[in-house]
């Protein structure tokens, strides 16, 4: 098969959603699709052991795990698809946001009891910048939730994205009918034992389905549903592909009930790997030459060996197994021949890989997050990796003062690496770190100690807002003490403003000072 063949097959996506609304469970339903596994109830043995932060070796068990899940891939209905994990919970970290980059689309997973929710607002605020497809799963049907209606409206109103419900329930909870498919022109009805029948929209007069369709529920949401197809958006693929419209499915991933209707129609529709930008322009994924980039580095999985992953989504050509590669970065070239894909909880040696896969391979201590991997006698850098907005922040210092050399060497090179983000307070000069989450600390505090040889200590200065400024407008004497004035590795400007209300008041009393939020610019 040619390369371009190849690439038409890749269908490559993460599941972004808020903790328990139903992402395992989903995921479980399409490696059952994909023949992946047997039975459900397989993919993360996680949720038993519980978090000790204190304990390394506990994060190293859980991180054992999502790593090895973390990109799960199977055939599908002539498609090669690759899912990626967003960890969550404890385990959410700069890695989640980086994931993303990877990704030519994103399946956003709602609970319908409950709306949209904290973490699925910061997932989708990265996927809209970056331009990447929306497609919308509303679960838990099966429950009382929120009316359809209002669930639409609040995803255009708090995400500010149009919605084109591709299937209507009639009813939810223990008087759930089923789903109208506007797409298929078809009624999946419910029955008993959670199976679906699908009848075409021209046989539902018909006097076998009366009981259906004479049915109030039914009567009310066939209503809605014309309103809807009324007064609501008309459908573009293009506005879809553009992050501008979600598609929005509704179901129950546990049942599973309208899952394979939204799959089926999410896989036709969810886009192909794209061309990417570089630093020489558009690269095309079905250019003939290897390139990629890494977004996520996976250190100490293996503490004896402290062998290190990095990560790489494959955009353009062929990747064979001992290829030879260039890092852009430096120039220097490397043979990749510990080359790894991860299958569910199993890690595989692959051979082969084109634009839209993952690949894991062994990193000699050589690569950061971000760079480029180069096939031949090109010379470019994919885009950089946005910087994402940190949350948690700590003033970090050497526990023992001798030791300041490691303490700083090994900030540098973790810093470098994109393990944790670097600010130096202008007014004391100190070291204070920024994450997105807590587990970055402990990933940082151990890395510390065992590479370097540098114990630290956290002093919490809580969760921050950061706010950057424009160079050349900084006005020092607007900061107090309370909102922190610091600088980045790059040396930009920017507060970090004890909360809501602080940003909020500095605003109104300079109104002309610009304060630039990363979720809104990058
Ligand atoms: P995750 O944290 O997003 O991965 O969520 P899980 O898939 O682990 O689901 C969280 C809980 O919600 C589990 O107890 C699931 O059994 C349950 N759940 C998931 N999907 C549904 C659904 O469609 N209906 C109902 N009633 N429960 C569900």
């Amino acid at each position: 098969m040619s390369i371009q063949e190849e690439v038409q097959k890749r269908k490559t996506f993460a599941i972004i959603s808020h903790p328990d609304a139903g992402k395992t469970t989903m995921t479980e339903k399409l490696l059952l699709y994909g023949n992946l596994i047997r039975s459900a109830g397989t993919v993360k043995g996680k949720k038993s052991g519980k978090f000790a932060t204190s304990d390394w070796m506990e994060i190293e068990k859980q991180r054992g795990i999502s790593v090895t899940s973390s990109v799960m891939n199977f055939p599908y209905d002539g498609y090669h698809v690759n899912i990626l994990d967003t960890p969550g919970h404890e385990d959410f970290s700069e890695d989640t946001y980086r994931t993303l980059t990877a990704v030519d689309s994103v399946v956003m997973i709602i609970d319908s009891t409950k709306g949209i929710e904290a973490q699925t607002l910061k997932l989708f605020k990265v996927c809209r910048m970056r331009g990447i497809p929306i497609f919308t799963f509303i679960n838990k049907l099966d429950r009382e939730g929120k009316e359809p209606l209002e669930l639409l409206e609040e995803i255009e109103q708090v995400l500010d994205i149009e919605t084109y419900p591709m299937n209507w329930p009639a009813g939810m909870g223990k008087g759930f009918l089923g789903i109208f498919d506007r797409y298929g022109n078809q009624f999946v009805k419910h029955n008993v034992g959670d199976v679906e029948t699908y009848i075409p929209n021209k046989e539902l007069d018909q006097p076998e389905h009366q009981d259906l369709t004479s049915n109030p529920t039914y009567e009310a949401a066939k209503d809605e549903l014309e309103l809807v197809e009324e007064a609501g958006d008309q459908f573009s693929l293009q506005a879809v592909l553009d992050g501008e419209q979600t598609p929005v499915f509704f179901g129950s991933a546990l049942a599973p009930f309208g899952v394979q209707l939204f799959f089926d129609t999410f896989i036709n529709m969810a886009p192909t790997p794209t061309p990417r930008k570089s630093t020489e322009g558009i690269i095309q994924p079905d250019s003939p030459d290897f390139s990629g980039f890494i977004f996520k580095i996976q250190a100490n999985m293996n503490p004896a060996h402290r062998d290190r992953i990095a990560f790489i989504r494959v955009c353009a050509g062929k990747f064979d197994r001992g290829m030879s590669v260039k890092l852009s970065r430096t120039g220097k070239v490397f043979k990749l021949s510990q080359s790894q894909q991860m299958v569910a909880s199993t890690r595989e040696s692959i051979d082969e890989a084109y634009a839209g896969d993952i690949i894991g391979i062994y990193d000699p201590n050589a690569y950061q997050i971000g760079d480029t991997l180069l096939e031949g006698n090109d010379k470019f850098e994919y885009d950089e990796l946005p910087q994402f907005p940190p949350e948690v922040f700590k003033k970090v210092t050497a526990k023992n003062v001798l030791k300041s050399k490691q303490f700083r060497k090994g900030i540098e090179q973790l810093v470098q690496e994109g393990a944790i983000q670097l600010f130096r307070d202008k007014l004391t000069d100190s070291f204070i770190l920024g994450a997105v989450g807590e587990l970055q600390y402990d990933v940082f505090k151990y890395r510390m100690q065992n590479e370097y040889n540098a114990e630290v200590m956290f002093e919490s200065i809580g969760e921050r807002i950061p706010r950057w400024l424009k160079e050349g407008e900084v006005d020092e004497s607007l900061f107090d003490g309370g909102n922190l004035l610091c600088k980045d590795r790059d040396g930009n400007h920017l507060v970090l403003f004890r909360n809501e209300f602080a940003l909020n008041w500095f605003k109104d009393k300079n109104p002309k000072v610009e304060l630039i939020d990363l979720f809104e610019v990058n």
